[in-house]
């Protein structure tokens, strides 16, 4: 049974004393949690400060990004080995937002998944249709193609090492939901792809989280299906309490799994 994972995802929000003042009620909020792994993901300038709260807890650190070069002449980008230096376990790549606003391809993400990987960080590799995609029926097309391209000349060792998030982007800070049986369709059909790619063994293995409005009252519903292996968190990951009853809830979804 795969262990779920709750990432927060902070975007541009909180500043280093609001980050180590929420970092610090988070850390308090979960602190007895060990059936769910827990990352929160705060902007670059808050990810020492974070650090340094998280030391000695139980919840990983993760960057939102970060570009495909150890380093060398890329105004304004960070490399890997910057982020690890700052304690992250974990990179969000090919978020949605990335990929809107700042046109990053599904074969420019691939190669940051690739340096990713070989620097021992865990990408979280986020894919997911339009709206308008989805109202034209070509959702699992879309999907289809930015998994391919995204996880290009990678092995099934690789793989495993990895996470995979669906945020379809009409769900993304708009307060609209997939809803779970949309969700467990999606993901499954995900699982799918992992298994002609890269083998059952491997596609067993790779958690597939859910992301798009995800909040403390939906989070349950949606993790209780059987291929939704926790949540990436975007505008609930800022408040503490909301963030903790989501990752209860991947705790709960996990044990009544368990007991069936
Ligand atoms: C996200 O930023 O990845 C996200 C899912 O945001 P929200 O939860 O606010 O929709």
């Amino acid at each position: 049974m795969r262990k779920p994972l709750i990432a927060g995802n902070w975007k541009m929000f909180k500043t280093v004393d609001e980050a180590i003042n929420l970092t610090k009620s988070i850390k308090a909020g979960v602190y007895k949690v060990s059936d769910c792994d827990v990352v929160i993901c705060p902007p670059f300038t808050a990810l020492a400060a974070a650090a340094e709260v998280l030391k000695g807890g139980n919840i990983g650190l993760g960057a939102q990004n970060m570009f495909p070069e150890t380093e060398g002449a890329y105004t304004g980008e960070i490399s890997p080995i910057m982020i690890k230096e700052l304690s992250c376990r974990y990179v969000i790549l090919g978020h949605s937002e990335r990929r809107q606003y700042f046109s990053e391809t599904s074969t420019f993400i691939n190669q940051k998944v690739k340096l990713a990987l070989k620097y021992n960080l865990i990408p979280i590799l986020c894919i997911g249709e339009t709206l308008e995609e989805r109202e034209s029926n070509r959702h699992f097309e879309v999907v289809k193609e930015q998994f391919d391209e995204s996880l290009a000349d990678i092995s099934a060792e690789e793989v495993v090492r990895g996470v995979i998030a669906y945020e379809p982007v009409w769900a993304i800070g708009t307060g609209k939901t997939a809803s779970p049986e949309q969700a467990e369709q999606m993901h499954s059909y995900v699982r799918r792809l992992l298994n002609e790619k890269f083998g059952q063994e491997a596609a067993e293995r790779v958690n597939i989280l859910y992301g798009g409005s995800v909040k403390a009252d939906n989070a349950l519903s949606l993790m209780r299906k059987a291929n939704v292996d926790g949540a990436l968190v975007g505008g609930a990951s800022l408040k503490a309490e909301a963030f903790a009853q989501i990752v209860q809830a991947a705790v709960d979804a996990c044990s009544a799994e368990a007991n069936k």
